[in-house]
């Protein structure tokens, strides 16, 4: 993979280089669930439950339809609702909705890649 400086800057950061998609995956397999549940578990696997609200918005404003994690990594915006259940901020966002920035890297959405093509 080629070295793009324009990518740099843009969007959250990933965090000393870490790879949290096994806490990702595993956030999405619990939408539906119990928050309270999934945020102890999730937690007793990690140093720091600062990635957890990368994807999950716990205030109303926070609430994202997509996040972007690092450069082309895409993964859905999650809440927790009042009755205290994790749920997907946007359900009709997937990854034959959402347009790649560019053609040298290859964009997933929650793990899925891309349907549509860079210009
Ligand atoms: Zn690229």
């Amino acid at each position: 993979m080629k070295s793009d400086v324009t990518h740099e800057g843009m969007g959250r950061t990933t965090g000393r280089g870490r790879d949290y998609t096994p806490l990702f995956r595993f956030l999405l397999s619990r939408v539906g669930s119990s928050w309270e549940a999934t945020f102890a578990e999730a937690k007793s696997r990690l140093d720091t439950t600062e990635p957890i609200f990368w994807l999950v918005a716990v205030q109303e404003f926070d609430r994202r339809d997509y996040v972007r994690i690092g450069e082309s990594t895409y993964y859905s915006g999650l809440y927790v609702d009042s009755d205290g259940t994790l749920q997907v901020v946007n359900p009709d966002i997937n990854e034959s909705s959402l347009d790649p920035q560019c053609a040298c890297c290859t964009h997933t959405f929650n793990g899925v890649r891309f349907t549509k093509r860079a210009p």
